[in-house]
């Protein structure tokens, strides 16, 4: 079955069944300054799930292209990928559990054909503060779900809301147990350096999660949680993943997605995705993604999204780079022709070089995209051998940072930050800015501290501020607030954002790639220009009044200045 007839028997099956077809939401989003692309099928319903009424109604289904950073370095294996499509399906305060699973279960044993005895189920197992979602393995059970099927998770597994586990959630939160599917590949051999048991959630391969049924059914409040008089359900499956389960191959590169360009690719080379499947399966993916970026308008360059775009492109360009030959769209085309040139002078440094540390060869990497491979077989030309165990060290520090970062930075908008503490934070950027204005660029942050109330903040000066002082520093920041003023941030490699003039805390170390946030319409002109992680208020008329209320010497030349909101205008 083609993944094409997949999605419109899914569209149909719920169609059928009470739901409106919506269309999906851009991939790249425009309007939210705290995410790049929509990430997942859930994230444009949120307000909807939180209680907004929908226009179309409450029982809603879509397919929703989907761009996700956080995994990309695992991209290679048979199922991570950068693009990808979810199928979902939502009730808003309508139809829930025992609606759902048997739905879903119907669309994926009869209308997919999926066998039974290759479908295996999780539930919430429950815990000190929720109990366990008993319901839905009645509903699993009855459906003739064998109990040898059904797995029983903790929170980490088998719990949503916005801001994690039930104990982490704020009071006014959401949240509630889901109940995945997975589909059992019998050919994919259980490895012991997995664990001494296969289960579902083994990641050794043999299990492959197709969906998942969120049930949004409790609050937090003051005496823990509670149910929800109006439950939710949000379900949402891969595509390709599903696609991969009917074939009965768990190479999602297989499916008609991706194979026709692997073949395209095998005939241009003249090598073998067998032999080459991690670089087959990187270019595959980041061509796909690249393309939908692309038709989203957006074009390759130094900044947020055209930045990730041009990674995509380089990446999969180090990989082969004579692919231009089959690529006729002519903006990943140019990109193309342009990283090559710079890729040349790449070779040229090697060619310099006499001895490749594991340094080297990872800086050629992160400054040229050039993949270790390529690198390895160059030197053994030379006659050299590259420091594999260092290159190694290098890239997992890499790794870390660049994970550390992507979470922060891409955590699609679904932050647990309440809209008081996003206030004081983006306030804090003006403050410093006026500071630095009032007093001189000795300002710099020695210290910050925010709670809902009030933020505080540290700073070199060995004296209190006058009244003059102090007054000309709310009356800037305040005058910026009135100007309404643009939130906006861009990504960029760290050495770029330096040459900007943004601010960066004292002593604090910064991945290679930063997000750089100033207030104004361009980067160049800003009031104020940070390293950030966000999130912030989208404009500076959200903040309200600001006012430094109080201010002490701490000691070692610092000064402590306190800041306070109220609403008056
Ligand atoms: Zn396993
Ligand atoms: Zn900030």
């Amino acid at each position: 079955m083609r993944s094409n007839d997949v999605r419109e028997k899914y569209l149909k099956f719920f169609e059928k069944r009470g739901h409106k077809i919506i269309s999906p939401a851009p991939l790249v989003l425009e309007t939210d300054p705290t995410t790049l692309f929509t990430s997942s099928g859930m994230q444009p319903l949120v307000p909807y799930l939180m209680g907004e009424k929908h226009p179309e109604g409450v029982r809603l289904v879509d397919s929703q292209p989907s761009i996700r950073l956080q995994d990309i370095e695992e991209v290679g294996d048979n199922r991570h990928t950068t693009f990808f499509e979810m199928l979902g399906n939502w009730s808003l305060g309508d139809y829930f559990k025992k609606d759902q699973l048997p739905w879903i279960w119907e669309f994926l044993t009869k209308e997919l054909n999926l066998p039974k005895e290759k479908l295996y189920v999780s539930i919430f197992e429950g815990n000190e503060l929720v109990p366990k979602d008993l319901e839905s393995k009645e509903i699993w059970l009855s459906l003739g779900v064998s109990e040898s099927h059904i797995f029983e998770y903790g929170v980490k597994k088998n719990w949503w809301s916005r801001s994690g586990t039930p104990d982490q959630m704020p009071v006014g939160e959401i949240g509630g147990p889901d109940s995945e599917i997975f589909y059992e590949f019998t050919s994919v051999e259980h490895q012991h350096e997995f664990g001494s048991k296969c289960h579902p959630n083994c990641d050794c391969g043999r299990f492959l999660e197709i969906g998942n049924s969120v049930f949004i059914q409790y609050k937090k409040t003051d005496k823990g949680l509670e149910e929800l008089p109006q439950k939710n359900v949000d379900f949402g499956g891969g595509l390709e993943r599903i696609t991969a389960a009917i074939n009965n191959d768990p190479d999602i590169f297989k499916t008609d997605i991706y194979w026709p360009s692997i073949q395209k690719l095998e005939e241009l080379t003249g090598k073998k995705y067998k032999d080459n499947m991690a670089s087959f399966r990187i270019f595959a993916d980041h061509l796909r993604a690249s393309l939908a970026l692309v038709n989203a308008g957006v074009i390759p360059g130094n900044k947020m999204q055209g930045y990730i775009l041009r990674r995509l492109i380089r990446r999969m360009t180090t990989k082969f780079p004579e692919i231009d030959k089959i690529i006729d769209n002519t903006v990943i085309g140019d990109e193309i022709k342009k990283f090559k040139i710079t890729l040349n002078k790449g070779l040229k440094e090697i060619g310099k070089i006499d001895k490749i540390t594991g340094k080297i060869a990872f800086d050629l990497y992160q400054s040229y995209g050039f993949p270790l491979e390529l690198t390895v077989e160059l030197f053994k030309e030379k006659g050299q051998e590259v420091d594999l165990e260092e290159f190694r060290k290098e890239f997992e520090v890499h790794k870390d940072k660049s994970k550390s970062l992507s979470a922060g930075v891409f955590k699609g908008g679904l932050a647990d930050h309440s809209p008081g503490v996003v206030k004081l934070h983006t306030a804090t950027h003006l403050l410093l800015a006026s500071l630095r204005k009032v007093l001189g660029d000795n300002v710099v942050q020695m210290g910050q501290n925010i709670t809902k109330e009030r933020s505080r903040f540290d700073f070199p000066n060995s004296r209190k501020l006058t009244v003059e002082e102090l007054t000309k520093v709310e009356d800037m920041i305040n005058n910026v607030i009135k100007r309404d003023l643009p939130v906006n941030f861009a990504v960029m490699p760290k050495e770029e954002a330096l040459k900007t003039g943004a601010i960066h805390a004292f002593n604090e170390k910064y991945a290679d790639t930063v997000k750089v946030y100033y207030v104004g319409s361009d980067l160049e002109s800003a009031f104020s220009k940070e390293f950030c992680g966000g999130p912030h208020v989208a404009k500076t008329s959200e903040i309200g009044h600001v006012t430094i209320n109080k201010q002490e010497k701490i000691g070692s030349g610092l000064l402590r200045v306190y800041v306070v909101i109220s609403n008056q205008k």
